[in-house]
């Protein structure tokens, strides 16, 4: 299998394909130089990013590798925990990618749940749980409360902070971050526009 961009064609998973997909997300705005994370199964293992992991610079080879029955080492992302919660709790995911898509922070910050209403939006997601945490209770409530989340929905924002999905595969996980971003810039755009939610042609 492969996806990318342009004529690039991907690995479907590993660590290349994890470092591949953390840049598209930044290469299409999703994130900026360093914000977000990712992370994909390898047999009973979990790579992930580092924290303070550069986009555009990091390699394959700066990636972390946990155990999900065990705490993350030094040097993995700060939500390698949250990730790990991930694998324990929807045993079908292979890769769980997090993202800032400014479209769906902006969205969050004023509702507890996001209903996007374009199509594609309304098939793949209906309802977007957001999820509220204290900056202060962060590491400590955010990786239970979006594991369970993400046993009901593929997606789920942290308000005014970003996106957290998962797939089966790493371009499943990538295709839920870019569509949710997508339906909540159509929602902005909606708003804007002064449109009606519900209101279709
Ligand atoms: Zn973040």
């Amino acid at each position: 299998m492969s996806s990318g961009y342009g004529n690039s064609r991907l690995p479907a998973a590993g660590p290349a394909a994890l470092m591949a997909y953390y840049r598209l997300l930044r290469s299409h705005g999703l994130n900026d130089s360093h914000s977000g994370n990712a992370s994909c199964r390898d047999g009973a293992r979990v790579w992930i990013t580092p924290t303070g992991c550069c986009a555009d610079t990091a390699t394959a080879e700066d990636l972390v590798l946990c155990d999900p029955a065990e705490r993350a080492p030094p040097g993995a992302s700060l939500d390698a925990g949250l990730h790990l919660a991930v694998y324990r709790s929807s045993p079908g995911t292979t890769a769980v990618l997090h993202s800032h898509g400014p479209y769906a922070v902006t969205m969050s910050r004023e509702t507890d749940e996001f209903r996007p209403d374009d199509f594609e939006g309304r098939y793949y997601f209906g309802r977007v749980p957001i999820i509220a945490v204290a900056d202060q209770d962060y590491l400590n409530e955010s990786p239970e409360r979006v594991a369970a989340a993400l046993q009901d929905s593929p997606v789920a924002i942290i308000r005014g902070h970003g996106i957290y999905a998962r797939g089966e595969t790493l371009d499943e996980a990538y295709k839920w971050s870019c569509s949710l971003e997508s339906s909540a810039r159509l929602a902005w755009m909606a708003r804007v526009a002064n449109i009606k939610p519900g209101t279709h042609p």
